[in-house]
């Protein structure tokens, strides 16, 4: 359904960021972008609706190459979920939800009948919450509207950005989970960016993993946990398999001096956790926009004490 052919990418002219991607996600698959920070995933997927221009090579939709779709015909068949939680603050939960019904003209019973089967999806009971604003939400409140906003006028295809990434981790793998149920049900095509392997294994019909603006490899969580393709899937899948560090578990008190320490997000991998806690005795980890304690570097060694000696005992 969606086709990628020798699409390349540069911003400057001069380095290409995304490098020659072939591939192809066919109708209601779960497909997952996953690399590290500034491979190219952003990029890749922005370039689908023609938020950012292609270079080369071409991108077709349903055999149609997407310039020569009206660009509101694209937008409209094509949801989109940003990293961050872009609800318009003015505007009521119901009204934010029917942007795109209301550009369609969709009449109004039609829209608040859709807008309260949307909110009921996704756990939010539609009476106390369509005309609350976004700030009478929380976080994972307000990224659940930000996902059904992206699916309101029935889209065929989802762009995905990281769209957990705010989240605390257990409403993060409550979200995920509501996220495969939704996926089951409505069989949409998705196209998901993520740079967390346990969450691209957990959602993916297949997986693509970008190094640098390539493909390493495309597979099922199958096939790139048993054979991996090359050396940086390999260490990818490595990486991602880290103890399960909690960092909510291992907060300390809040000290006066604490906006002047580095800061980690509640939800930052075990990767960003030792590349942080390398260079800082004690950082500020921030859930939101919020400080909601300090990790010590001391804590994360006591951690890994225990872990090496729970080995040693198996
Ligand atoms: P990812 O989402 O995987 O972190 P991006 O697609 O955002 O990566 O970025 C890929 C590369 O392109 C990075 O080196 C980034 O700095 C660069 N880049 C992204 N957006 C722009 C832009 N608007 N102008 C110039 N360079 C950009
Ligand atoms: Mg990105």
């Amino acid at each position: 359904m969606i086709r990628f052919e020798n699409v390349s990418k540069s911003y400057d002219g001069n380095t290409l960021v995304v490098d020659a991607l072939n591939l192809e996600i066919s109708r209601g698959e779960f497909f997952v972008l996953i690399g590290p920070s500034g491979c190219g995933k952003t990029t890749t997927l922005k370039m689908i609706n023609r938020l950012i221009p292609l270079t080369e090579g071409f991108i077709t939709i349903d055999g149609k190459k997407i310039s020569d779709y009206p660009i509101h015909e694209l937008r409209w068949r094509i949801g989109y979920v940003l990293q961050q939680i872009a609800l318009f603050p003015h505007m009521s939960i119901e009204e934010n939800i029917a942007i795109v019904p209301e550009l369609k003209q969709w009449k109004k019973e039609r829209i608040q009948a859709r807008v309260g089967e949307l909110l009921e999806m996704v756990g939010l009971e539609p009476e106390t919450y369509r005309h609350r604003k976004p700030s009478e939400l929380s976080g994972g409140q307000q990224q659940r509207v930000g996902v059904i906003r992206a699916l309101a006028a029935d889209p065929d295809i989802i762009l995905m950005d990281e769209p957990f990434s705010a989240l605390d981790p257990i409403s993060r793998s409550k979200f995920q989970e509501d996220l495969l149920h939704l996926q089951k049900t409505i069989q949409k095509t998705i196209v998901f960016v993520t740079h967390d392997i346990q969450e691209a294994l957990k959602l993916g019909d297949r997986i693509c993993v970008l190094n640098e603006g390539g493909i390493e490899q495309i597979g099922t969580p199958e096939e790139i946990v048993n054979s991996p393709a090359t050396p940086f899937v390999q260490q990818f899948i490595e990486s991602g398999s880290s103890p399960s560090f909690d960092i909510a578990k291992h907060l300390e008190s809040i000290p006066n001096e604490a906006t002047q320490l580095p800061y980690l997000s509640i939800d930052a991998t075990w990767s960003e956790v030792l590349e942080l806690m390398v260079t800082s005795d004690r950082v500020a980890v921030q859930q939101g926009n919020q400080i909601v304690g300090t990790l010590t570097r001391e804590a994360v060694l006591q951690f890994l004490a225990t872990e090496a000696k729970e080995k040693v005992g198996q």
